[in-house]
């Protein structure tokens, strides 16, 4: 078993098939694919003699080199360490050293800036530049006759969080993981063929570089956008070149596109598939989502430590607007995947009734082998083969799955919890708004009171007391704010999610 015979199987069967693009421009088929990605194995496993199991950095922008890396590490029966172009040098350097990687691959962009922490480093030996002769030289290296064997348990991705929390840990994502993670999305999320065009516009670090293995099993086209980022304009481009795309976007993205699809007059049907994950998409902007856009979408939740792989809200369920609990089930992530189970329990572990919130656990072939030589987090994390997730959420007599919070995000107020979530849809209702968040602040008497950060739509204005009124229309009177504070923008981390942790921060400050 290894990741590698995906790639092999589609070259071997359709080497002519195109496989990689950059922009518009055909850069190659599958068989050359494969035939550089076995080279790029030979090189490290030949030329630099790295054993089976050595950890390779990849610290590049979505460039096409990514796949070739990525797989020819995995002919070598390497372990890959994507970490995310929007780092700072010096979190890279501490996610290398971390995971004592000895080979890094850093694309031209990044590679200046690293290049002062590397001198001298203690695990980092080789550094390569996809686009340099250097480079081009693993081209031209004995490609590895056979992939390297590896079992359902061998490392294959090195995962780091984002450690919004603390150092960031790598999570151990397997051979086995991520061959579960790719069946529940052909069952459950999507079911690419060699027609789709997957379109890379989020970092290929997280999600939107997972979504490469469904496609390379169909024989889809990958393109890595000129940009190498999320430009909505260009997608919108790169769809009318290439057809209907697919890509794995962050909600705050799936905002930006929709709004730019609506007020460019741009064609609506240019998007295949758009899976979104990853923070919560709230109820007004799923519904604008599928107004704008139509049925192209498919929501999936997982963390690092089940990666893409807890729940689905398929398009059938996003389109079934005529079913009694329709706006719950949008606002919710949707039921477990298929080779998962879900459920809900209390801090004990103890399994909940429908209805009542409390920490989401997950068990299954998706659920990580652990930390990266960190025993003690990998037992307080997976107990008895359940995945503690750090999320509250509940589950409905049907099987979905509503999500509240991340349980550090809870406000506990005058001894009553609040989901800052539920507030945020109530706040979302108002036509004005454009973004919120709702945090905790220490409070003497309550133990902690709501604040609500508001971005307001441009050219509007809002009063605090109509965002009063709206909770007092909709929630409990001690759920809403007692604050508001009017903001620009709110503060978002390198994958789009927006930092409570920054937000509560710059409330101790005040
Ligand atoms: P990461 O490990 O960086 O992918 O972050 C995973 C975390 O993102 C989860 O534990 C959730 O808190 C959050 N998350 C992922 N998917 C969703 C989703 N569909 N809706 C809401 N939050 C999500």
């Amino acid at each position: 078993m290894n990741l590698a015979r995906l790639l092999l199987r589609t070259a071997l069967a359709s080497p002519e098939r195109p496989a990689l693009y950059l922009g518009e421009e055909l850069i190659c088929d599958y068989g050359t694919l494969a035939g550089r990605a076995a080279r790029v194995g030979g090189f490290l496993q030949g030329r630099l003699g790295l054993p089976p199991g050595a950890r390779v950095g990849i610290w590049m922008a979505n460039i096409p080199a990514y796949l070739e890396v990525l797989y020819g590490a995995w002919f070598a029966g390497l372990v890959v360490v994507p970490i995310n172009a929007k780092l700072h040098p010096r979190e890279a350097e501490y996610i290398l050293r971390d995971a004592q990687a000895t080979v890094l691959f850093v694309s031209e962009d990044l590679a200046g800036g690293i290049a002062p922490l590397l001198d001298g480093h203690p695990a980092i030996r080789h550094v390569f530049v996809p686009g340099t002769a250097e480079y081009r030289s693993l081209h031209t290296a004995r490609p590895l006759g056979d992939i390297h064997q590896r079992d359902a348990d061998d490392i294959a991705w090195l995962f780091y969080t984002s450690g919004t929390t603390g150092r960031p840990k790598g999570v151990m994502e397997t051979h086995g993981n991520l061959l579960a993670m790719i069946s529940c999305y052909f069952m459950d999320v999507d079911a690419p063929s060699g027609d789709d065009a997957l379109v890379y516009a989020a970092p290929a670090s997280h999600a939107a570089g997972m979504l490469n293995f469904p496609h390379v099993i169909a024989g889809a086209r990958h393109i890595m956008p000129r940009s190498a980022g999320f430009d909505p304009a260009e997608l919108v481009e790169l769809a009318s070149c290439h057809g209907r795309l697919s890509l794995f976007a962050a909600p705050t993205m799936i905002k930006r596109l929709v709004d730019h699809v609506r007020d460019a007059g741009a064609d609506s049907s240019l998007f295949k598939t758009i899976v979104y994950g990853g923070g919560p998409m709230y109820v007004a902007d799923v519904r604008q989502a599928l107004d704008v856009m139509g049925n192209c979408f498919v929501q999936i939740y997982g963390q690092g430590e089940s990666p893409m792989t807890i729940t689905a809200l398929g398009r059938h369920h996003l389109q079934d607007s005529g079913h009694p609990r329709y706006l719950e089930r949008i606002a919710s992530v949707g039921v477990a995947q298929s080779l998962v189970e879900v459920r809900v329990a209390d801090s004990h572990g103890v399994t909940l009734p429908a209805g009542e919130a409390g920490e989401v656990l997950v068990r299954g072939p998706s659920v990580m082998r652990g930390y990266w030589n960190n025993p003690e987090a990998t037992a307080k994390t997976v107990r008895d083969g359940w995945l503690f997730t750090g999320d509250v959420g509940c589950l409905d007599e049907d099987g979905f799955l509503t999500l509240k919070d991340r349980t550090k995000d809870v406000i506990i107020s005058g001894g009553s919890n609040i989901y800052p979530r539920e507030v945020e849809e109530v706040l979302l209702q108002h036509p004005q708004v454009h973004e919120v968040s709702v945090v905790g602040r220490p409070h003497a008497e309550w133990g902690e009171e709501v604040v609500a950060f508001v971005v307001v739509k441009s050219g509007c204005a809002i009063e605090a007391v109509e965002l009063d009124s709206l909770c007092l229309q909709n929630i409990a009177r001690f759920k809403r704010p007692k604050h508001y504070q009017f903001v620009h923008s709110l503060p978002k981390s390198n994958y789009g999610k927006v930092l409570k942790t920054a937000l509560r921060e710059s409330l101790a400050q005040e």
